[in-house]
């Protein structure tokens, strides 16, 4: 008897897990808007674009064809071929047809890589401030998240940051450049300096590769792509940023043989393969050449410029970030250093919707990510709104 008032809850191993706190953030929007109020999201994290026409079609034609039955599990040969095609050409990572399987977006790669790699105990270095999520995902392996400012990594150098948190118990590294929130984009010498340590500690390397596309100065690459790193590396990529395709659910996972048998059968066993016609319309997408991704880092390089000067103009502090499309606003100055207050400050006096510093880590305090994701009618309006903060 005793057991039936037991078994009536939520397993423990979900008890610790997050639930985004960017919710609230949405659900305040939400209300201020049905009261009537005008309100400026930069809250969001989604390319502002619909998905092009060219990408929809592909979905359609696939549909019309009666491509709606079960795929291989690891994804259709077009799309698999597109991708390593892609991976040889952009990415400089050869890959055959097995180390790839596709994933239900970034967040599924990502669920999958640390499952298949990380024992309890082991712990895992990443940079803060970090994608929210990534926390989460590590709990939920089981690792243990050992965190590096990114402050320090400006400063004083990846390397010797690194170096300081190694122990016996480090297992990988987690790389995500561009990063989200903060825009930071690792040089070349940074990924050599990662690889160096990776190599020399034998560590596995998670990079988290979703804003590849959306670099505004110089170049960036991969991290497997360097010397000896492609047998230590599981990179992770989603079409979701770079096509405006996040609610399409697709992106793909690149691994070497030590851990792909694991991969794919977290993919079996967790969505039993993704969506048949959405695999066709992500073939499409990759194997597109017609300038598309261009274009999108022009009009993201637009809004970022525009942004960054009228933030800086009215007495907030904000670097020009390298690469994905947030800004991590310095609030300390102006509005203080409780992210949450600040951020609630904002929304009130200028209707600007942002999300606080602290939900990306302690290290995120005292500043707002914003982003520039947004039509040009509401980057205008934050402008206008910035001027009489
Ligand atoms: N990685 C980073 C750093 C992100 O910011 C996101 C989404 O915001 C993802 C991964 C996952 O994207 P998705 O699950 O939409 O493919």
């Amino acid at each position: 008897m005793p057991n039936q008032i037991t078994s009536l809850q939520p397993a423990h191993r979900t008890e610790q897990l997050g639930f985004s706190d960017i919710v609230k953030i949405r659900n305040r929007v939400i209300d201020l808007i049905q009261s009537g109020a005008s309100v400026l999201r930069l809250e969001g994290g989604e390319p502002f674009a619909p998905t092009p026409a060219f990408i929809k079609e592909a979905m359609i034609r696939a549909l019309e064809e009666g491509q709606t039955r079960y795929a291989p599990s690891s994804g259709i040969p077009s799309l698999l071929e597109a991708i390593e095609t892609k991976l040889a050409e952009k990415n400089r990572i050869v890959a055959g047809r097995n180390d790839i399987v596709v994933v239900a977006g970034g967040m599924h790669g990502l669920f999958c890589s640390f499952q298949s790699t990380m024992n309890p105990e082991d712990e895992i270095i990443f940079f803060s401030p970090y994608w929210t999520p990534i926390r989460d995902l590590v709990s939920f392996s089981g690792a243990v998240p050992v965190l590096i400012p990114w402050d320090e990594v400006r400063e004083g150098g990846v390397e010797e940051a690194i170096r300081r948190r190694l122990t016996s118990r480090t297992r990988a590294i987690y790389v995500n450049s561009p990063s989200n929130p903060t825009g930071d984009v690792l040089a070349r010498t940074d990924l050599e300096s990662i690889a160096r340590v990776a190599i020399e500690r034998n560590l596995v390397v998670i990079s988290d590769e979703a804003y590849e596309d959306l670099i505004y100065e110089g170049t960036r690459e991969s991290i497997a792509s360097l010397p000896d790193m492609a047998g230590r590396t599981i990179s992770v990529y989603t079409l979701s940023k770079s096509y405006a395709m996040t609610g399409w659910r697709v992106g793909y996972v690149v691994a070497p043989q030590t851990w792909m048998p694991s991969i794919k059968k977290m993919v079996l066993n967790s969505v039993n393969g993704v969506s048949t016609p959405t695999q066709f319309a992500a073939a499409a997408a990759i194997s597109d050449r017609s300038g598309h991704l261009t274009a999108m880092v022009g009009e993201y390089r637009l809004r970022r410029d525009l942004m960054v000067r009228a933030l800086n103009e009215s007495g907030l502090r904000c670097r020009s970030p390298k690469g994905a499309f947030y800004l991590f606003v310095d609030v300390r100055e102006r509005l203080g250093v409780d992210s949450w207050a600040a951020m609630n400050q904002l929304l009130d006096k200028t209707g600007i919707a942002s999300v606080p510093g602290v939900v990306f880590g302690q290290e995120g305090e005292g500043h707002l990510r914003m982003s520039f994701s947004n039509p040009m009618d509401v980057v205008e309006g934050a402008i206008d709104a910035l001027r009489r903060l």
